[in-house]
Order: structure tokens, then sequence, then C-alpha cells
């Protein structure tokens, strides 16, 4: 038998689903690419600004059903902030204690939410640091370490429930190509990809799931190669994607294919996606973008037509002091240029 506060714990989450809407389906046209449909999902409108307010969510969802979380728990998660923010309007929403831990070089206007929703952060050097740390304050304070890199991919209900791949597919029915020939997707847990590759599966979908990863991530090798104990000891400079350790919740055999993308051409992207879009959004989703135009050109090559899809992560409104600040971009990424160049190229 659940306590009554876990059951009121649990309606609440689901009454604040239910006063929810979905997400946008964006259709970008692009004159370089006839007959070739790119849609960008719109994750950036949830209350908390990102594709995790999703994964949070379902994190507490799984933590109160499991016995996980109760009245008073403190919980504690390893974030490299999106994951935080949505955790923290949750924990709000519950009357929970949350910290987040997270690299001290997280986006300052991540921070300030985790604070605006009553978060606290503790903050560690380097982004290898977050897990052990993590592990170590919930045992000091017996509270509940959310976990996110190892239950992202089992607390999201793959097989339905509106999940971004079914909500995806839904908008896509009234599109020229309501099967997509490619679906790109960054990974920062793995998760969202897990979700997508495994509806494609279950429903028997002919779509190319490509999964973009950034540098110092070991993800790509470790598809490649299938060695769960490789490290990287530096953390991913996009922030919400690139792991420095093979997470459990990256599921490898659902990815069709893998790409790396340099750092300095998801930035390239994003200012290139400002002119298009109208609108700024974070680096993954430069990430994603710069593999779907890759993509776009390959498909072009070949004369087919068809549909890709990927995901806008989060705003670019969080970055204006990182990734859209060209001293930062100059002296943390490098130099952009050469891929502007080439988008230009691409785009003819
Ligand atoms: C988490 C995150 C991703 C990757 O999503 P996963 O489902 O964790 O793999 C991409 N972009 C941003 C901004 C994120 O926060």
């Amino acid at each position: 038998m659940m306590s009554q506060w876990t059951t009121r714990a649990i309606n609440e989450i689901n009454a604040d689903y239910q006063r929810s809407a979905d997400t946008h389906l964006i259709r970008l046209a692009l004159p370089a690419f006839p007959g070739i449909y790119l849609y960008l999902k719109d994750e950036s409108t949830h209350p908390t600004g990102s594709l995790k307010h999703r994964l949070a969510r379902s994190l507490f969802l799984y933590g109160l059903c499991n016995g996980w979380i109760e009245e008073g728990t403190t919980i504690i998660e390893a974030s490299s902030g999106s994951t935080a923010v949505s955790e923290a309007y949750f924990a709000r929403l519950l009357g929970l204690p949350f910290i987040a831990v997270m690299p001290a070089s997280t986006a300052r206007r991540k921070i300030e939410q985790i604070e605006f929703y009553g978060g606290r952060c503790h903050f560690v050097d380097s982004p290898c640091e977050i897990y052990a740390a993590s592990e170590q304050l919930a045992r000091e304070l017996n509270g509940h370490y959310m976990d996110q890199f190892t239950f992202a991919e089992r607390a999201t209900d793959w097989r339905g429930n509106n999940n971004i791949a079914e909500s995806i597919f839904r908008q896509m029915a009234n599109e020229p190509f309501p099967v997509p020939d490619h679906i790109v997707m960054s990974a920062g847990t793995g998760g969202t990809s897990a979700t997508i590759g495994r509806w494609l599966r279950l429903q028997g979908h002919d779509t190319q799931l490509t999964v973009v990863d950034p540098e110092n991530s070991v993800f790509m090798d470790y598809w490649h190669n299938g060695d769960a104990s490789l490290r990287s000891t530096v953390g991913s400079r996009i922030e919400g994607i690139g792991r420095p350790r093979v997470e459990p919740s990256f599921v490898p055999g659902v990815i069709d294919n893998m790409l790396r993308v340099p750092d300095a051409a998801s930035v390239a992207t994003i200012l290139w996606l400002q002119n298009v879009l109208g609108r700024r959004v974070g680096a993954s989703t430069g990430t994603n973008m710069w593999g779907v135009l890759q993509l776009a050109a390959q498909m072009r090559e070949e004369g087919r037509t068809g549909a890709i899809v990927t995901l806008l992560c989060d705003s670019g409104e969080r970055y204006l002091e990182s990734y859209y600040n060209p001293q930062w971009v100059a002296s943390n990424v490098g130099d952009i240029r050469p891929f502007s160049e080439q988008i230009n190229t691409l785009l003819g």
C-alpha cells in the first residue's frame, strides 16, 4: 500500500501533465534541398525549457512508484544543468528538497533557474566528478540520487504514452513524407535516442536513427567497439550531450549510424540557424542540425526526396554568455569560420 503522501504526489504530477500541451514540430523549408523536408521537434517550449522536462516527470514517477521517493526525501541529481532545472521544478511541485550536482562551468542561466525553483547547487570542478559527488551527498543526507544517466532509458515509456517518438509520428501524419528517412539526435543520457530507436523497431518503421556525438564523448567509440570501459578525461563542451564515460542509459543496439560533429561545427550551425529560424537554440541543437544537413546533402546527391526529423533541445537564451559570445567561442571552441563556410557551400 502506498502512503497518502505518495498517492497525492503521483496525482500532482499527473495533473501537471494534464495541464501541459505537446511541443510543436517546426517545418524548415530550405530551397537548397528541393523535395527534402526538415523538421525540428521544439522541446524548448516545455515549462522548464528543455526536453529534460519529459525525463524529470518520468524519473519522479519511477522513483515514487518504486518507493524510492517519499515524503521529505531529499532529491539529488548529477547533471550538466538541464535535467536539474526540470527536476527542481518537480521537486518544488511535491515540496521536496533538491540538490543539483553540476560542473562549475554550467551556464549561469541554468543555475539561476534551479535556484528559482528552490533547488540548491553543489559544484564540482570536472564533469567526471558529478557521479561520485552525488552518491556521497545521497549517503550523507540519506537522500535519493535520481541518477538520470542510469535510469533515463527505463523510466521512459518507450512503447507509447505519448512519448517523444509517438508524438513526432502523430505530428508527421499529414506531411508529404509521414515516415521520415532519418531521425537525428545527440546523446546525453542516451534516453531519447533509446526511446526513438525502440519505437522505430516496435512500429516497424523504415527510418534510420543517426546519433551525432560531439568531441570528448566516448559514445561513438563505444558504439563502434563495444568497450564499455572507455573514459575521457575532458568533459564535453556542448552542454547536455557527449559524456566522459559510457552511460548505462545509452543503448547502442537501436542506433543505425553515428556521426562525429566538431564542436566548432555545432556552434557555426546555431549561428546559421538563428537566421533561418529567427530564434536562438542551444549548441546541442546545432550538433543535431549539422548532422541533418549532412544527411540532406547525401539525399540530394542521390537524387532522393523525403523527410528528416531532429530535436530542438533547448533555447539559446541560456547560452548568451557562452555560445553566443564570440570571445568565449574563440577561446573555448576555436575558429568556427571553416564550418560556416561549409554550411554556405552546402546551401549554395
Ligand atoms: C539531455 C540533453 C540532450 C540529450 O538527450 P538525452 O535524452 O539525455 O540523450 C540534448 N540536448 C540538451 C540540451 C540536453 O539537455
